[in-house]
């Protein structure tokens, strides 16, 4: 073996900068010899996007991987615990009877005896949605609790979770612990790409320390694409005819008293032409309207924004966002592999943005071209990705296309059929006469489980027809004291463990 490729530069300092050069620091052994050399370049004159606090359980082992401490993320980063997505006003509009929301718990159904969900599709647990039914989850965080207990190890505990955190303030954290694994750091603008005769990238052309060049190059530059859009041409795939927001308005509101409880999801609201997250830190929230603006232009979405935000946000100044969701098909030509928004974005629903760097992180990681096959490498993760990104693609869509509301234009054109891909039609097919289950699930490249697409779905409120084949279920009353448990996990986890605050606390202590 030549192992011939040994130097990466990543260029962008931001959330997938940080976290990729942390982790490889790590998993390619950056502190060693025989390892590789991982430089960063970021730009002091172009900032970070800034947001991006919503985060999915992956992140736990992502941090432990890279070595940032649990206690630490809460105490430098203002986290909070984060243990689903709660949907409101998804499925009706406001003001139509009945309760509208449900909660996309992480924790899923982890136990022996029968499975629940076919037996409460027969309406064995009465009128209780399936999230409460299936799911301690559900009671643990509306009563805004913690996942887990003070005692417990980092990142470990009963209920599965992830975290909300400052977004600002965990690139700083990711970038003390990316240089103490070994990365070394230049604060430096890329100011040109030079390409080699191959069409791969010969070298960077830095504002202060001049010419640099490696084996493999990361492009982490966000939005701006620096080097796999704008030097090496490969094409945005945009996917903004299946889902429509593009915009996005935010602000940030001081927590208006010291023990507020903090919300143990993300809220996510439906509004007119889109939809509004809130997100509980430590010691403020972050809100901010995702909106289409095909359907609603920037003034209404602020005054949407404002109105859910209340008086307490009056005076407070928003920013705006502009995107378009989608991805690059090839996000690894030649010697460049894009990370982060520079290879893909599709809207904040459901946190999506760091753990496609998580997963690219690791995939790098584990296809590195140590011996310069650049050509296998990048056949592999290019595929994997462009598989993971239709999948993620259509989990998102589920949100949207079922949705029963008929308030607006943004809500009629979501559910038009052609607005759907092919593949979520497919799967909706299968799912009108059995729930989804591990067949629909290639775990190679699917993140999210079967589970989440169960949450949605009949949070959503479709329906499985399971009437033909009643009769296979004989394990009624099994089922009818697994659902009786859940109740009563639920009721013990709001019994037992802390408030969401209350752990914060501890861990800030601790740290
Ligand atoms: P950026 O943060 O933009 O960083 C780019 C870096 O590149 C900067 O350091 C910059 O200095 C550097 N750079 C650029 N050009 C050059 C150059 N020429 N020379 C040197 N350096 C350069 N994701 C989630 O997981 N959860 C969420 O809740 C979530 N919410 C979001 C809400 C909105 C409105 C948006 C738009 C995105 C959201 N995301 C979310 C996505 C998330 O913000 C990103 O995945 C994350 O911030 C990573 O961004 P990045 O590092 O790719 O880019």
């Amino acid at each position: 073996m030549t192992n011939s490729v040994r130097n990466v530069v990543i260029v962008g300092g931001g959330t997938a900068g940080w976290l990729t050069a942390g982790y490889l620091a790590k998993l390619l052994a950056a502190d060693r010899p025989g390892g590789a050399a991982i430089t960063l370049v970021e730009s002091s004159d172009i900032g970070i996007l800034g947001v991006g606090e919503g985060t999915f359980p992956t992140i736990r082992k992502t941090l432990a991987r890279i070595g940032v401490r649990e206690a630490d993320l809460v105490r430098r980063c203002g986290a909070s615990f984060k243990q689903g997505a709660s949907f409101i006003n998804w499925r009706r509009a406001p003001g139509t009877p009945g309760r509208d929301d449900f909660l996309h718990a992480f924790q899923e159904a982890d136990r022996d005896g029968p499975e629940l969900l076919p037996y409460w599709l027969l309406g064995v647990a009465g009128d209780r949605p399936w999230d409460a039914a299936s799911t301690p989850q559900r009671r643990a965080a509306d009563a805004c609790r913690a996942p887990k207990l003070p005692g417990h190890p980092d990142y470990v505990g009963p209920l599965n979770y992830a975290f909300h955190f400052d977004a600002g303030a965990f690139a700083e954290l990711l970038r003390e612990q990316g240089i103490a694994n070994g990365v070394t750091h230049l604060v430096d603008t890329v100011d040109a790409v030079q390409l080699g005769e191959d069409g791969g990238i010969a070298g960077l052309s830095l504002r202060a320390h001049g010419q640099l060049t490696a084996d493999l190059y990361i492009d982490c530059s966000g939005f701006r694409a620096e080097l796999i859009g704008k030097a090496l041409g490969q094409p945005w795939k945009s996917c903004r005819d299946t889902l429509f927001c593009d915009s996005a308005v935010a602000l940030q509101l001081p927590d208006q008293a010291p023990d507020e409880p903090i919300a143990s999801s993300t809220l996510a609201t439906g509004q007119t032409s889109g939809w509004i997250w809130d997100i509980g830190l430590a010691a403020r929230r972050g809100i901010g309207h995702v909106y289409s603006s095909a359907h609603c232009d920037a003034d209404a979405a602020e005054r949407a924004l404002r109105a859910y935000v209340g008086q307490a946000g009056a005076r407070l100044e928003t920013r705006s966002f502009r995107f378009d969701a989608g991805y690059r098909e090839i996000s690894w030509y030649k010697n460049c592999v894009a990370v982060g928004l520079s290879g893909c974005f599709f809207e904040p629903l459901e946190a999506t943005g760091i753990v496609f760097s998580e997963v690219a992180a690791a995939l790098i990681a584990n296809l590195f071209p140590w011996a310069g096959d650049f050509e296998t490498a990048a056949r592999q993760f290019n595929a994997n990705m462009r598989r993971r990104y239709a999948r993620t693609l259509d989990f998102l869509k589920l949100h949207y296309c079922l949705s029963e509301r008929r308030d607006s234009d943004f809500w009629n054109d979501n559910v038009d059929p052609r607005s759907v891909p092919d593949s979520l039609h497919e799967l909706l097919d299968r799912w009108r006469h059995r729930p989804p289950n591990e067949l629909d699930i290639d775990t190679n490249v699917d993140i999210f489980p079967e589970a989440s697409w169960q949450y949605v779905l009949y949070g959503m409120g479709w329906k499985t027809d399971l009437s033909a084949k009643a009769g296979v279920y004989r394990f009624a009353d099994e089922a009818r004291a697994a659902f009786a448990e859940v109740r009563r996990h639920g009721e013990f986890a709001v019994q037992q463990l802390p408030s969401n605050r209350a752990l914060i606390r501890f861990a800030q202590g601790a740290a």
